[in-house]
């Protein structure tokens, strides 16, 4: 069926059309197949398969058809010739990293990635001898005197969480090459329908799919979009090995997310938008950090890498005469709030809010936060779908009483 499309569709078409393969009974919609294993149709035909010498699907650790139509898919809207399913996000890097890193290799991350990603790259793989370097997310002179002459990996995240902080991909991406390195990009945030990064010269694109991918906060999932040469011959081993397998119900889950992430992308960029514009004019408000906003450092670089669009996430300083009266005052916002969710994940239809000092950054050092710009007095919102309005006064029941 995929064979039949034409060459050069819109992404939005891709997102629908791409890896359409009707069993005998020609569904319109996605088959899923939930099966651990693959009858063979003959012991030469087995034989062959686990050889690799011809394809088919033997067993669920390895493949399933329902996870390959969701890596295709992907691989589509990314732009990319591949894309390899995980179990989670963190199993996407962990698959990354085995399948890139030995004993006595260098890895540049910026300083705000994820936190787990920063300890998984800087303590687990720290213990098999990887040596890691975190740097300035924004400052690529930080980058470039961090290179060695054992540097394999550049990874970044753009933009990051909580603070939206934007980096450059392409001067990345250069950097990277001009030593032989390769960089990553966790597209995450963006996501392909806002932000393609190996456009910008990526080499390899890191998702967990349990955001927008899936974008309904229902499954747990990941990838990594690349050449074939990596994700074939490189990744598809480790997971074969690894069993960090993309589950074909979760798979199914983010392959129909898929066909809704450019319009969800372009309402949930659209009301985050709103709602920066109009926090910019609170007085209990001291600052808004969002990339579709003027006053943000990366504007222009941001609205260049990611469509136009700011994206769905955004956060903001409450004023607080002290650290401790800035959380009060932020703690007051988020219990005021009746319609969304005080949780900390994103990605979701579901807006939702959250004190980042005291839950995902809450293991840091007041030190460590304080250098990561993540003050008492901040609050992050991960916008969704329901009315700009109703989130406006969701938010002022707990503005208002801070005046
Ligand atoms: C959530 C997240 C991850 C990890 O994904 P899981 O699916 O939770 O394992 C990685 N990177 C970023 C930027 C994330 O927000």
């Amino acid at each position: 069926m995929t064979n039949k499309l034409p060459d050069n569709l819109h992404r939005d078409t891709l997102a629908v059309r791409v890896a359409i393969d009707p069993s005998q009974y020609g569904e319109n919609s996605e088959a899923l197949y939930m099966t651990s294993g693959f009858i063979q149709p003959d012991a030469e035909t087995a034989a062959r398969r686990f050889a690799g010498t011809e394809d088919g699907y033997t067993y669920g650790r390895t493949s399933n058809p329902t996870v390959t139509s969701f890596e295709r898919r992907l691989a589509a809207m990314e732009g990319t010739e591949a894309a390899i399913g995980a179990s989670t996000g963190m199993g996407a890097i962990l698959m990354m990293c085995m399948g890139l890193l030995k004993s006595g290799d260098h890895v540049i991350c910026s300083r705000s990635m994820f936190g787990s990603t920063i300890n998984l790259i800087g303590r687990e793989f720290g213990k098999f001898g990887v040596e890691t370097s975190f740097v300035s997310q924004t400052d690529v002179g930080e980058w470039k005197a961090a290179m060695r002459p054992t540097t394999k990996l550049l990874f970044a995240e753009t933009p990051t969480n909580p603070l939206t902080e934007v980096c450059d991909i392409a001067a990345l991406a250069a950097l990277a090459h001009s030593a032989g390195a390769l960089l990553a990009v966790d597209n995450c945030f963006c996501s392909p329908a806002m932000q393609r990064p190996v456009e910008f010269g990526a080499d390899l694109v890191t998702h967990s799919g349990t955001k927008y991918l899936d974008g309904q906060g229902r499954v747990m999932a990941g990838a990594i979009c690349g050449p074939s040469k990596l994700i074939v011959d490189v990744f598809g081993p480790v997971v074969r090995t690894a069993g960090m397998t993309l589950a074909p119900f979760n798979a199914w889950v983010v392959l129909k997310g898929l066909e809704t992430l450019g319009i969800r992308m372009q309402a949930q960029s659209a009301n985050a938008l709103a709602i920066a514009t109009w926090l910019e004019n609170q007085p209990a408000v001291a600052r808004v950090y969002y990339p579709g906003l003027a006053s943000h450092p990366q504007h222009e670089l941001a609205m260049r890498q990611q469509s136009g669009l700011g994206g769905a996430v955004l956060s903001f300083d409450l004023r607080g005469d002290t650290a401790d009266a800035a959380r009060v005052n932020a703690f007051h916002v988020i219990n005021s709030s009746r319609v969304m969710s005080i949780a900390t994940n994103l990605g979701d239809t579901k807006t939702i809010i959250c004190h980042p000092a005291t839950t995902s950054h809450g293991r840091l050092t007041e030190v460590q936060r304080q250098a990561a710009g993540i003050s008492q007095g901040l609050v992050r919102l991960a916008v969704g779908l329901e009315h700009v309005e109703d989130i406006k006064v969701d938010l002022l029941r707990g503005l208002d009483g801070l005046k």
